[in-house]
Order: C-alpha cells, then sequence, then structure tokens
C-alpha cells in the first residue's frame, strides 16, 4: 500500500472511498460493506447519516441510529469509515463511534457559521475531515471553509469536488467546472483531492469517464456512491452502482504516471512546450493590439456621442468567431467563452478611455 503518511487514510494516493448515499438498514449497509470489501479496492466505507435533501418529506437519514451498524460493518471488513456531519451533535455522535472520516457536504460548506461551528467541535480532536466544494462555485467560500477547519487544529484535511449547482444544464447534475479544483489544488498543494463522479453525474453513464478525467487531472482519490440494489435505494437511486459494477469501473481505470525520465521523452515534450510559450507570448500582443484598437473605437464613439455596447455587432462578431474556430477545430463552446472574455475586457478598456477622456475634457 503506498501511503505517505501511516496515519491518513485520505493521503494514500488514489485512495477510494465508497458505499451507500444514506445508509438505509443495518443488513442493506452490511451487505453493501461486504461486497465491497470483498474486491480488494476499497479503502473507506461511506454512509450518509444525515441527509440533507433539497425537498422536505423525503428520507431524511436514518440518524444517529445508523452509526452503531457502520462501526459494526467496520469491524467486519476491516474498512474505514466516513460520514457527513452538518452540526456539532453529528460530530460529536459520529467521533463516539469511531468514525474515522467526517466530511463537510455541500450545503454546509456554503455557510460560514455552520462550517465554524463544526470547527469549533472539532477543536482538541485529531479527526480526518474532507470538505466538499460549496454548491456554488466559489474559490474564496471553499478556501474559508478550509481555513476555519484547520484554525481548529486539525491538520488532516483534505477536499472533495463533487461539482457545482446550475440552472438548466442536462448533461451533469452538478457541472464540474474543473478549473475551480485544479486552482484549489495549485493554492493549497498538501491538501489531497478526491473527485465525487457520482454527484457530479447524477447518473451512472458518465461516471467512468469523469472518474479517468480526475485521474488523469492527477486528483488523489475518489469517492463514488455504491449500493448492494441501487434499484431500491432511499436516496439518490439513479447514480449508485453494485459492489461488482464499481470494481469493474474502477479495474478500467488507467492510472499514468506523473512524470517520467526517459531522455527522448522529455527532449520532445521540451521542444512542444517551448512552442506553446512562444505561441501564448504571439497570442498576448496579439490581444494587446485588439484592446488598442478597442479603445481607438472607444475614443470615437465617445466623439460620436454612440453607446460603448452594440448588440447586432457582438452578435456578428461571435458567430464570425464561432464559424472561424470551427474551422480550426476549436469547440463552440470554448470560441464563446475565449470571446466573452475578450469582449468584456474591451468594453471595460473603452470605458475606461472614455472616463479619462471625459476628466481630461473637463480639467
Ligand atoms: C452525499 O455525499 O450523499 C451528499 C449529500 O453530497 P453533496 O453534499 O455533495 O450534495
Ligand atoms: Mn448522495
Amino acid at each position: 500500500m503506498e501511503t505517505t503518511n501511516q496515519q491518513s487514510i485520505i493521503k494514500k494516493k488514489n485512495v477510494v472511498i465508497a458505499g451507500p448515499c444514506s445508509a438505509e438498514s443495518e443488513e442493506q449497509l452490511i451487505t453493501t460493506a461486504t461486497e465491497l470489501a470483498q474486491y480488494g479496492k476499497v479503502d473507506v466505507l461511506r454512509a450518509g447519516i444525515w441527509k440533507p435533501r433539497t425537498n422536505p418529506g423525503g428520507f431524511e437519514g436514518i440518524g444517529t441510529k445508523g452509526l452503531p451498524w457502520l462501526l459494526k460493518a467496520k469491524q467486519l471488513t476491516g474498512l474505514k469509515t466516513a460520514v457527513e456531519v452538518a452540526t456539532p451533535k453529528h460530530v460529536e455522535d459520529a467521533l463516539s463511534f469511531e468514525v474515522d472520516v467526517l466530511w463537510i457536504g455541500a450545503r454546509t460548506a456554503v455557510n460560514p457559521f455552520s462550517v465554524q461551528q463544526i470547527a469549533d467541535a472539532l477543536k482538541g480532536t485529531k479527526q480526518t475531515v474532507l470538505i466538499k466544494n460549496p454548491i456554488n462555485p466559489d474559490l474564496k467560500l471553499w478556501m474559508g471553509a478550509v481555513e476555519r477547519i484547520a484554525t481548529a487544529g486539525i491538520d488532516d484535511i483534505g477536499l472533495i469536488h463533487r461539482g457545482f449547482s446550475s440552472y438548466g444544464n442536462t448533461e451533469y447534475r452538478n457541472v464540474p467546472l474543473w478549473q475551480i479544483p485544479i486552482e484549489m489544488k495549485r493554492l493549497l498543494p498538501d491538501l489531497p483531492v478526491i473527485c465525487d463522479p457520482s454527484h457530479i453525474c447524477g447518473n451512472r453513464t458518465k461516471l467512468h469517464a469523469v472518474a479517468q478525467k480526475s485521474v488523469d487531472l492527477d486528483f488523489d482519490g475518489l469517492i463514488i456512491e455504491s449500493h448492494y440494489n441501487p434499484e431500491i435505494a432511499l436516496t439518490d437511486k439513479s447514480q449508485q452502482v453494485t459492489p461488482a459494477n464499481l470494481a469493474s469501473l474502477l479495474g478500467k481505470l488507467i492510472y499514468k504516471r506523473q512524470d517520467s525520465d526517459d531522455a527522448a521523452f522529455l527532449q520532445q515534450l521540451e521542444n512542444l512546450r517551448e512552442q506553446i510559450n512562444h505561441l501564448d507570448e504571439e497570442l498576448l500582443t496579439v490581444i494587446g493590439n485588439r484592446m488598442a484598437i478597442a479603445r481607438e473605437i472607444g475614443e470615437i464613439k465617445q466623439r460620436n456621442s454612440v453607446t460603448v455596447l452594440q448588440s447586432n455587432r457582438y452578435n456578428e462578431i461571435l458567430n464570425r468567431v464561432i464559424q472561424k474556430g470551427e474551422e480550426n477545430g476549436l469547440s463552440e463552446r470554448f470560441v464563446k467563452t475565449y470571446i466573452e472574455a475578450i469582449h468584456i475586457e474591451s468594453i471595460r478598456i473603452q470605458n475606461e478611455h472614455q472616463n479619462r477622456l471625459s476628466q481630461q475634457s473637463e480639467a
């Protein structure tokens, strides 16, 4: 077993956390845990005990009654255990049943009051804590939650990337916005980042692709929901997989090396990277030239009392570049994001320039 720190299960490279969305009954939990343990690919058994549900009236978790089942599953299988905590009482109860890993859910991570209460309850313990990204794509809020837990004296902290809520997206239940966990990894390089394909996907179809992508991004582990019989699951039934299917999914993942010392490969990589650096510089020069022209346009618009934004023109640019992008093998989604960024900056520059001109003429 490759571990960097014997004490910390979440720092085991490619750690796998799996188990049902919710603990439902002793039989369900023990059966699922036993099957998961049989395949030898899972390190930690997860189970939601208290469930934050979007709508009231559904199954809101079995509550403290489920904690002895989790402890029994741990004793039977040797798997470590993980539960979600949202209040100080949850922390206290989970710790009294020897839960190894606590996680703060996405709906709790958005609320600094709740996170602080959990942090206060954790003071003086040596607990392992995973912090899910808040449901909204707010990197600072996620960082803030980490800081609150760290300030309480907890030093075994990891992150869970579970995607972000969005309105009307049908491809994912929660859009991954990979750039956010990538940025968290850059800012907090010592914290393991664990990907939660189950809550990103919301169904089973893309689980493998999302898991593989997190592996390719050198994320540190996976948390995947698994139920011995997903069809009868009380929560998140369409995204849970059987332990056998989970084992097969994990078996298909291709783990790559972080680096290689092969001389030919390194030389080739360096050449290509040099070309990339060169092109990046060219792109920035071209964008700078484009902004200079935008400034000039701002000036003549000002002189002729014409508004900075002209929607027709923007539509025309958008259609042109999408078409050009397609000819160059660039996706519509990328071209749109790119031109939006350029356009917003161009408007900002025009405004700034016009304000400067008006101040000069007033002076
Ligand atoms: C869960 O893990 O079952 C859960 C409720 O997740 P999230 O907080 O990511 O919605
Ligand atoms: Mn769930």
